[in-house]
């Protein structure tokens, strides 16, 4: 039976259930579709459960030092898995059922859950309905990347989605992939009680940071007794007995890594394989990407991409910003624009980065006048106050311009400390404008305005 709406939205990530509000409060008739967990990846299997476990994993890491701060601990230090998950599931679960529970309740609003298809540049199937209606959203997120991998087939592997039914302790956990996923949850299992080894195939972590943020990392990841192994041109598994067994170079009989559980950290993938684009003309990149312009539009009128699905952005904050500009241009007037933002994201190991805007080497790369500050947190009181001082800051500033390029905080509180400069760059005020401002003391903020006190020129 077709039923006709006003909007159909597919997927209710980060994007949708804001816009589905959006709409149904100016009147529209929306249709909202999911097909599996509301909410999407970050209350699933993403941002919420596994920051819920950086802390669980936090809590044991200080537990183990607590003598450093003179807190006496009666016995050892042991981490109660099925209490973690619990924990993970419960607050990700309220998340999950607050976001399917509003949109259930919403006025103007019928929620369809099952796998959405196009039929036509108007029409989407679900199950046996067919619904029609003149604009049409598409927020259908991404999954794990599988890659072909020589073996993989033979063992036992698992994904960030897989991962969030672990109540128990991996043994020695093999974490393919040195990027954002793989480095969060291979430092959080090694501070659950798991031996980790993290294999990259590259020739350092984090390959999209500079090269000084990385090698602070891998000595962080290092001083916890976690194995990184770099280089890793080849990689295959194989199983013997009960372990996996993952080769890592590519010279015969060279070597191996073996252990007891297998993560798959290499990257994302969007889903829109399974959506019948083709039979609505949407034109996707070679890697599956839906094309759409400043504002989200794709090439055939009447239909928008928002969040990862659209290459954008991969993250919650770029998805929710997403539905900012669409509804800012549909419904307010308002002509945002995706240009409009500047790349910011966290990396939550601990300490965490946090990250706005160029790299150094970006910058380098544009070839203009630049000025560069750097900090080790060991300069920063609170830091050594908390017994936190690994890491550094630094930041990027146009010579000419004095217009802030590009900052990191890899540090306690990197993650918060890095919005005044973010701000600061929304802003597109000079850099003197927090360099004169007095921030509070003791926070890592403060050192902020020293560190931009003590330019000098990015050469080389
Ligand atoms: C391990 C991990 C940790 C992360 N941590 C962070 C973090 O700390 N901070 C951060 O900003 N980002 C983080 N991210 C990224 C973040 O989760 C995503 O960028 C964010 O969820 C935005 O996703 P989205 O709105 O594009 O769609 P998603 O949240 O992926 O939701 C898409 C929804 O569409 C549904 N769907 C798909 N196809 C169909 C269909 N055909 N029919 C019906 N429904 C469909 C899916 O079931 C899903 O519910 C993390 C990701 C991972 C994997």
């Amino acid at each position: 039976m077709t039923k006709q709406f006003d909007a159909i939205i597919i997927g209710t990530g980060q994007a949708g259930p804001p816009l589905a509000r959006r709409l149904a409060a100016v009147g529209k008739k929306v249709a909202i579709v999911e097909r599996k967990l509301f909410g999407g990846t970050c209350v699933n299997t993403g941002c919420i459960p596994t920051k819920t476990m950086v802390a669980s994993a936090y809590a044991a890491h200080m537990a183990r030092r607590a003598a450093e701060f003179g807190v006496a601990i009666d016995g050892s230090v042991n981490v109660d898995m099925r209490r973690v998950k619990e924990r993970k599931d419960a607050i990700s679960g309220k998340s999950r059922i607050g976001s399917e529970t509003s949109l259930k309740h919403l006025e103007n609003c019928t929620v369809f859950e099952g796998h959405a298809r196009f039929e036509s540049p108007r029409e989407v199937s679900v199950g046996q309905d067919r619904l029609t209606a003149d604009q049409i959203f598409i927020n259908v997120g991404g999954r794990a990347e599988v890659p072909a991998m020589p073996g993989l087939d033979r063992v036992d592997y698992l994904t960030n989605s897989s991962m969030m039914g672990v109540d128990f302790l991996p043994r020695h956990l093999i974490v393919v992939g040195g990027s954002y996923v793989g480095l969060e949850f291979g430092q959080m299992f090694r501070r659950f009680g798991s031996q980790v080894t993290i294999v990259e195939m590259g020739p350092r972590l984090i390959q999209r940071e500079d090269e000084d943020i990385s090698a602070a990392i891998q000595e962080i990841l290092k001083g916890e007794d976690i194995d990184v192994r770099l280089n890793a041109k080849c990689i295959g598994f194989s199983k013997r007995g009960e372990e996996i067994v993952a080769h890592v170079d590519c010279e015969p009989g060279a070597t191996e890594v073996s252990g007891s559980h297998l993560l798959l950290a290499v990257g994302r993938r969007p889903n829109t394989g399974d959506l019948g684009l083709d039979k609505a003309g949407v034109a996707v990149d070679e890697r599956g990407y839906i094309v759409v312009d400043d504002q989200l539009r794709c090439n055939v009128p009447g239909i928008w991409a928002l969040g990862d699905c659209n290459g954008k952005g991969a993250f919650t904050h770029t998805s929710y910003n997403d539905f900012e500009i669409v509804a800012g241009n549909l419904l307010d007037n308002d002509a945002r624009r995706v240009s409009d933002r500047i790349l910011a994201y966290g990396l939550y190991i601990d300490p965490p980065l946090g990250r706005a805007g160029l790299t150094e080497m970006e910058v380098r790369k544009t070839g203009r006048r630049a000025l560069i500050g750097k900090r080790p947190m060991t300069k920063v009181g609170r830091a050594v106050e908390k017994g936190e001082t690994q890491g550094f800051m630094k930041i990027v500033v146009d010579a000419e311009t004095q217009e802030i390029l590009g900052a990191a905080i890899l540090g306690t509180g990197g993650d918060e400390a890095i919005h005044s400069i973010l701000d600061v760059m929304y802003a597109k005020a000079p850099y003197t404008v927090i360099q004169r401002a007095v921030h509070i003391h003791p926070t890592v903020s403060e050192l902020i305005p020293t560190m931009l006190g003590d330019l000098q020129p990015l050469v080389g």
